[in-house]
């Protein structure tokens, strides 16, 4: 049995806010995936939930006028690998939300869930990153002089839904925006405020339009297993095809938070592209990975993936944009076996919130 407070049950984005603003103490429950393994484990004994479930708005994926992606937060995983617009748009997404848990779980977990939980192997997460999405909140104010701190990051963009009320007719609702890196505050801690939900993740046109990616999970076995290390590359090369004109690598569990590898992406972007140019970058990552030891791996078979991994990637996004890395052997062109990795005996001891 489950240890449960009350349930309050919201329909529309207002009454989620408004139910936010009146019992801050509750928690919110979407899919329930995590909520509730914590629930029955005792963290969460007795809570009180605010069940999104019914929220239909902040399901499914569409495109604006200017191309920008929408995600729905309460989207399913399952959902976001079948979606067209996923596929055709942002195919690594799908691919990366496919890799989570079992399908079970991606019939129920959302995509929603798995940002907010601030857990650093979150599967979306570093493809997210990767795609330089944008999280959109909803919070309710009663203040018209509320701005919401991080809006100006991304673009300054704060909307105002004039029609809301909710239970006190002066109320409104408040959009905010934070790109998603910054919305990791640390493990397990989110930028969302009290009184406010996630509604979506938004991803502007200019940041997947031309680029391609791929996205590599490595994982103890293939299925119902949380990611050792993620790594998400996207790139975007030259007409010729023979330059890597933009490149963002994006980590899982290499550091306390889903991470991007700034330095790295600057230091070869332009960069030709040969077998060389992928070793670098394979390397140049391991000055900004901070993987740390648990018992799933020790911090050196982590950073060992991360340099890998990116290459793989790496290599694949490249092949998917349609380049050829001049030098490349053809066994080195793709995706290794990791499961071949017979080093690092030496696992670490303690474990935390991966
Ligand atoms: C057996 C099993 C296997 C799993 N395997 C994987 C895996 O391989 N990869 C992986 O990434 N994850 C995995 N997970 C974790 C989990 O399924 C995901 O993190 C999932 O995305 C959580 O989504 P949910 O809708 O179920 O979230 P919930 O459990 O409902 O909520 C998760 C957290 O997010 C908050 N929240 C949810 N929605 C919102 C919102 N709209 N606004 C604000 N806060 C919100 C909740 O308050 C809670 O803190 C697994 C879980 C289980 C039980």
């Amino acid at each position: 049995m489950y240890d449960i407070g009350k349930i309050y049950e919201a329909h529309t984005v207002e009454e989620a806010v408004n139910l936010r603003l009146e019992h801050p103490e509750a928690v919110i429950i979407a899919g329930g995936s995590d909520v509730l393994i914590k629930v029955r484990s005792g963290k969460l004994a007795g809570a009180d939930l605010i069940s999104i479930q019914g929220v239909d708005e902040l399901r499914g994926v569409h495109m604006e006028k200017d191309g920008t992606l929408v995600i729905g937060s309460l989207t399913s995983f399952s959902h976001i690998t079948a979606d067209p617009l996923i596929g055709s748009c942002i195919r690594v997404l799908g691919e990366a939300a496919d890799k989570v848990g079992g399908p079970q779980i991606r019939a129920v977990g959302t995509v929603g869930g798995n940002t907010c939980n601030g857990v650093t192997s979150a599967d979306t997460a570093s493809t997210l990153l990767a795609y330089d999405a944008i999280v959109e909140l909803a919070g309710g104010t009663e203040d018209e002089g509320r701005t919401g701190g991080n809006a100006e990051n991304a673009g300054g963009q704060m909307a105002r839904n004039p029609g809301a009320g909710g239970a006190d007719s002066q109320r409104r609702i408040a959009r905010r925006l934070v790109p998603l890196e910054k919305f990791y505050l640390g493990p397990g801690r989110t930028d969302v405020r009290p009184g406010e939900i996630q509604t979506c993740l938004r991803i502007p046109v200019e940041s997947y339009e031309n680029h391609y990616g791929f996205y590599i999970k490595f994982g103890m076995r293939n299925a119902m297993e949380i990611a050792t290390v993620g790594c998400s590359v996207n790139v975007k090369l030259s007409e010729d095809k023979k330059y890597l004109d933009d490149l963002r690598i994006a980590f899982g569990v290499a550091g306390p938070v889903p991470m991007r590898a700034h330095e790295t992406e600057k230091k070869f972007k332009g960069a030709a592209l040969t077998a060389q140019t992928v070793t670098e970058i394979g390397s140049s990552v391991l000055s900004e990975v901070h993987p740390r030891d648990s018992w799933r791996a020790p911090k050196n078979m982590r950073r060992h993936l991360c340099r890998t991994m990116t290459q793989d990637a790496l290599c694949e996004a490249v092949r998917r944009a349609g380049g050829m890395i001049a030098g490349m052997k053809a066994d080195q062109d793709g995706a290794r076996d990791f499961m071949d990795i017979t080093l690092f005996p030496d696992a670490g001891a303690a474990d935390g919130q991966e």
